[in-house]
C-alpha cells in the first residue's frame, strides 16, 4: 500500500508547514494549500485520503470549501478533519452536521494530530462497505445498498444525509447488537470526546421520521443505546 496522501488548507504559514512537515514524518504524504482556491485546484488534480481544513480562512472559508466537497460525488466520503480556533460545543457540532468527520481545536499538539488523523483514516476503511465487498441489508421491509448509497422503504426510496447513512449502516453493521452512545460517536463520527451523545439522539430522531413505517426497527435501549434487529 502507498502512503496516504493528506492535504492541508491552513493560512497560518507556520501551522501548516509543521503539520506538513509532521505528517511527511510519520509516513504521510502532505501537501499544504494556503488557501481554498489552490486547494480546489490539487483535489482535481488528485482526491487526497483525508482533508484538514482551516475554518477561518482568506476568501472561501473551510466550512464552504467542507460543503462543495459534500456536494461532488467524488469527494462527498472524503475524510475531513476540520481544524479551527472556535472550540464551542456549538461549532463542534455546526461542523459536524455540515458533513465534517472530526474536529480538532487549536492549539492542538502534533501528537494529537496524528493520532486522530490515523484514527479516521482507520474508520473511513473500517465504514467502507465497498471495500468490504459487502453492504447490501434488508430487514423488514427496509432495504438498504452501501455501495450504492440507497436506502428504500417497502420499495420506496428514501434520502438520508451522509450522518444518517452512516449510522443506520453502523446499527446494520451490528445487527442485534446494542450499540452505545459513545461507540456509535466514535465510529460514525469518530470523535471520542465525552459529552457530546445528543449528536447522536437527534440523528436517530430524524433517521426514524425518514424510515416512516421501518422507523420501529431501530430500537431504544433504555440507558444503554440503540440497536436494530434480533427481536426485542
Ligand atoms: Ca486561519
Amino acid at each position: 500500500m502507498g502512503k496516504k496522501l493528506i492535504y492541508i488548507v491552513e493560512d497560518e504559514e507556520n501551522i501548516r508547514e509543521l503539520v506538513v512537515y509532521t505528517l511527511q514524518n510519520t509516513g504521510f504524504d502532505a501537501r499544504g494549500f494556503s488557501n481554498g482556491l489552490e486547494f480546489r485546484a490539487a483535489v482535481l488534480e488528485k482526491v487526497p485520503g483525508l482533508a484538514l481544513l482551516d475554518i477561518m480562512l482568506p476568501g472561501e472559508d473551510g466550512l464552504t470549501i467542507l460543503k462543495s466537497l459534500r456536494g461532488d460525488p467524488a469527494t462527498e466520503k472524503m475524510p475531513v478533519m476540520m481544524l479551527t480556533a472556535r472550540g464551542t460545543e456549538y461549532d463542534k457540532v455546526l461542523g459536524f452536521d455540515k458533513g465534517a468527520d472530526d474536529y480538532l481545536a487549536k492549539p492542538f499538539g502534533m501528537m494529537e494530530l496524528v493520532a486522530r488523523v490515523k484514527n479516521l483514516l482507520r474508520r473511513a476503511e473500517e465504514c467502507s462497505g465497498v471495500e468490504r465487498g459487502a453492504g447490501e441489508y434488508n430487514l423488514g421491509g427496509l432495504s438498504v445498498s452501501v455501495p450504492r448509497h440507497s436506502v428504500a422503504v417497502f420499495g420506496e426510496p428514501v434520502t438520508l444525509t451522509l450522518k444518517e447513512f452512516d449510522l443506520l449502516e453502523c446499527l446494520l453493521k451490528n445487527e442485534g447488537i446494542v450499540m452505545t452512545r459513545d461507540r456509535l460517536l466514535s465510529s460514525v463520527w469518530s470523535y471520542d470526546f465525552e459529552g457530546e451523545t445528543r449528536t447522536v439522539d437527534t440523528h436517530i430522531l430524524t433517521l426514524r421520521g425518514k424510515l416512516g413505517r421501518c422507523s420501529g426497527l431501530i430500537q431504544t435501549v433504555r440507558g444503554v443505546g440503540y440497536k436494530i434487529g434480533g427481536g426485542k
